[in-house]
């Protein structure tokens, strides 16, 4: 009898197993659907080191990507009006969690990248990234949600970032919501009740970011161009290669000078050499 019982209970606990994998598997797939949902998914990666537990649920390239297209698409128009934004909109610089990191952040050469901590080099920018995130995580405040990434949807990051392949099908539901998501940016950091101005940014921003949200054709992202703040950058090279065309110029001349002499005298040399000859 005692064998029996053994056996029935055996019988049972496979059986519950075997119950079980269904709900095992069925608790996964809700995972699977996140990974279909655009975002989520790509946005936000969980980053975790064992034994150690900073956890950022806040994806470093994709911020990156999305700070890239502010400054590029936004800033410089906001900057021309002389707008301030306010410290409450998430498109503002202390709303991104890593801005003091990347600011920290020296391309010293190709390949050499430092940490401005602890003046660390790394050849590549994702060994300073892991540095990054390895060492000054404490660095991070993140107790408030402060996720660049998060806009990604609304900001288009994916036509900065070149790691991830651009989606041929359009989900209409994503672009709704994208769409929603520009729309809120556009409101609370270009509020129409804030004046004139701010209503002009605001429509501007609608323009730029939250028109090209739908499947059905209509406008590009970023219609209205980009005014790239490189004119400072493109002033001081052409003036340094100005100067340094002159003292070019006077180098050569003046090697040119030194060949011309040496042979001279190369020549005198050998002449003399050859009158000496006959004694
Ligand atoms: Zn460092």
């Amino acid at each position: 009898m005692g064998k029996w019982s053994k056996r029935v209970v055996f019988l049972f606990l496979c059986l519950s197993i075997c119950l079980q994998i269904p709900s095992i598997s069925s608790s996964a797939s809700p995972l699977q659907e996140n990974q279909g949902h655009k975002e989520s998914a790509a946005a936000r990666t969980f980053k975790q080191k064992q034994g150690n537990a900073h956890v950022v649920h806040c994806s470093r390239e994709r911020s990156r990507a999305a700070w890239k297209i502010i400054e590029e698409y936004l800033m410089p128009f906001v900057e021309k009006e002389r707008y301030k934004i306010a410290s409450g909109c998430r498109l503002h610089a202390d709303n991104d969690l890593y801005r003091d990191q990347e600011q920290h952040k020296l391309h010293v050469d190709i390949n050499e990248w430092r940490c401005g901590y602890c003046n660390k080099n790394f050849y590549e920018e994702k060994y300073l990234d892991k540095h990054f995130d390895n060492r000054h995580f404490d660095l991070l405040n993140v107790s408030q949600s402060r996720c660049l990434a998060d806009l990604c949807g609304a900001l288009h990051c994916d036509l900065v970032t070149d790691s991830a392949p651009r989606k041929t099908k359009c989900n209409p539901a994503a672009a709704e919501r994208n769409k929603h998501l520009c729309e809120s940016l556009a409101d609370s950091c270009f509020p129409v009740s804030n004046g004139p101005l701010s209503g002009r940014l605001h429509e501007f921003f609608l323009r730029q970011f939250c028109d090209a949200h739908m499947c059905t054709g209509g406008p590009k992202p970023f219609s209205k161009g980009s005014k790239k703040r490189t004119s400072i950058l493109y002033v001081s090279i052409s003036i340094l290669t100005l100067m340094l065309l002159p003292l070019f110029y006077i180098f050569v001349y003046l090697y040119q000078r030194g060949i011309k002499r040496g042979s001279q005298e190369l020549k005198r040399i050998s002449l003399s050499g050859r009158k000496k000859k006959p004694f």
